[in-house]
């Protein structure tokens, strides 16, 4: 499933090939993408707008256009972009410079929704807490959202009204830098622990990203190529394999339904 650093690595390619361009053809072939809205409306909302930029929000892809909406992306399991025809097409746009942009779904979960400009600030705000790589989300921020939970930290962290973007590897990844334990109950973190935690996010966050994400099977970027921060997991993926800093070997268990891996020695739970 796409995380921040896959988003925003997917943001940049589309941004470069349609900003400043316009839609010229849309066609949305599968019902699912938009419903219960008809695709054909929607098509035909986005159809003849020019695309004044492409921005990520959380896990969303924002596509502002000229008329003041918006074309929201949501890719879930499955969702991408690809430039070149490929399998699983769920919709075909065409721009006025004859380029071609597919996005590609297998699973089927994603979802594409117009939202007009006034409503683009309330309809994301209300989903999606501070951008962690942005000046909000500070550490004060951070501290507040912990304190009023008992549910264990990682879940907590998984709460996109919580950390925008974060999802189940760079989560586990963050915790792992952070030397904390996945399970801990958010409020028991003190001062120090959770510093630390909101630079390991960060550190995490930015990692992925200049690896432009982790290719682990469907995930690729617009051009096709894979993204490569699957090569530098320190925890997520590893059970069994050896602690990077001391070398026991990592642990799988589940938190919120979600397989989790840890360090049993440099993460533990009191
Ligand atoms: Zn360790």
């Amino acid at each position: 499933m796409p995380e921040l650093p896959e988003v925003e690595t997917i943001r940049g390619q589309l941004a470069s090939r349609l900003e400043g361009r316009t839609f010229a053809v849309v066609d949305i072939l599968d019902a699912r993408l938009t419903r219960p809205l008809d695709p054909r409306e929607v098509a035909a909302e986005l159809q003849g707008e020019r695309v004044v930029a492409v921005e990520r929000r959380g896990k969303y892809l924002v596509v502002r256009l000229e008329g003041g909406a918006a074309l929201l992306v949501h890719l879930r399991m499955t969702g991408s972009f690809r430039f070149e025809p490929t399998s699983h097409e769920r919709a075909i746009v065409e721009l006025e410079d004859g380029s071609r942009l597919a996005y590609r779904d297998a699973r089927r979960f994603g979802t594409w929704v117009v939202v007009p400009g006034h409503e683009l600030e309330s309809y994301i705000g209300g989903k999606n807490g501070p951008e962690p790589l942005g000046p909000r989300f500070t550490t004060a921020w951070l501290a507040e959202q912990l304190s009023t939970r008992r549910a264990p930290l990682k879940a907590v962290l998984l709460d996109q009204r919580v950390v925008a973007g974060l999802g189940n590897i760079y989560a586990d990844e963050a915790l792992w830098r952070a030397r904390l334990n996945p399970v801990r109950a958010a409020a028991s973190l003190g001062a120090e622990e959770v510093r630390l935690l909101h630079r390991a996010i960060r550190a995490a966050l930015r990692t992925g990203i200049r690896l432009q994400g982790s290719t682990l099977s469907t995930y690729a970027q617009p051009d096709g190529s894979p993204g490569t921060m699957q090569r530098e997991f320190r925890v997520y993926g590893r059970a069994g394999e050896p602690c990077l800093r001391c070398r026991t070997p990592i642990a799988k268990t589940r938190v919120g339904g979600r397989g989790t891996w840890y360090c049993p020695y440099c993460q533990p739970t009191a």
